[in-house]
């Protein structure tokens, strides 16, 4: 498990390099967690050493997306109330009729099996595909608490402001802790990996919008849902790398190139930061649907 010890208030776990960063917030109230990661045991025991560590009882959930790499870990909060947008709700719901549903879990887990060369190319290890695989305590249950738009929890000086954006998912939020100036943006934002421009392809502009809508915060750590947390400068540089992408592509589809040229273009390959990811097939999808929504 690696541990990023943010602010005085705010600690980050990585628990498998294949689930999502996990949060820690110490507030007045008592602790509040931001998702799960894929490992049931493992988020259990970072929920307990932080328990530990601050000497406080945990009070509650948040979930920034119904995905599985978030969300798999929920059994170990099942006793306090778990929050999400209305969208995230919906979409828990839907994929316990659907996919979840009798031996759902067990084949998601199973498939993470077949991607064993796509993970290679994120540097993730054959053992920890099996940690994730091996897992048979996986229970997920509708979140309690839900909200459309915005929601503000805690105290006056520990104020939580859950906000849907809507990019990397429809149904994807960010948390923002002013006290902190920290930002939680879930899969909204990646470090270190390539530019993510993935998601529904109806959620694109969301998703430069809500880049913008972080500018006018006061933030100065960034905790994105993958990887180490990052300065907000980084988020700048990103946010105009996006800028800059979609007025390329949208300026060579009016010039009628094809889509297979444009994903070529040098100018679409300077990435805003180092990238580890040694697959580039993802941004070349992400290229080709933003090809088609412009
Ligand atoms: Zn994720």
């Amino acid at each position: 498990m690696e541990i990023f010890n943010v602010t005085k208030n705010i600690v980050v776990a990585n628990t498998s390099n294949i689930g999502s960063n996990i949060v820690c917030v110490n507030t007045t109230d008592g602790l509040i967690f931001v998702d799960t990661g894929l490992i049931v045991e493992e988020v259990k025991k970072f929920r307990q050493d932080m328990e530990k560590k601050f000497g406080k009882k945990t009070i509650s959930l948040i979930l920034t997306h119904a995905h599985q790499d978030h969300i798999f870990g929920m059994k170990s909060f099942f006793d306090v109330p778990i929050i999400a947008t209305q969208k995230c709700k919906e979409k828990i719901k839907e994929r316990l009729a659907t996919d979840f549903a009798g031996d759902g879990i067990r084949k998601i887990l199973n498939n993470y099996s077949e991607f064993k060369e796509y993970f290679a190319n994120m540097g993730i290890s054959e053992d920890e595909i099996a940690e994730v695989v091996n897992q048979t305590d996986i229970v997920v249950e509708i979140p309690q608490k839900d909200f459309t738009k915005e929601l503000a929890i805690g105290t006056k000086e520990n104020k939580i402001i859950i906000t849907i954006s809507g990019g990397h998912s429809l149904d994807s939020a960010t948390v923002y802790l002013p006290s902190e100036k920290v930002l939680i943006t879930g899969d909204e934002f990646y470090h270190s990996q390539v530019p993510l421009l993935a998601g529904a392809p109806e959620s694109h502009e969301n998703w430069l919008k809500a880049l913008k809508s972080w500018e006018k915060l006061d933030v100065d750590i960034v905790i994105p849902g993958h990887g180490s947390p990052i300065d907000f400068e980084y988020v700048t540089n990103a946010r105009k790398f996006v800028e800059k992408t979609f007025k390329i592509v949208r300026e060579l589809k009016e010039k009628n190139v094809k889509v297979d040229e444009v994903i070529k273009d040098k100018r679409l390959k300077e990435y805003y930061g180092k990238s580890n990811w040694k697959d580039p097939s993802w941004w070349k999808e992400s290229l080709k649907a933003l090809y088609q929504i412009l």
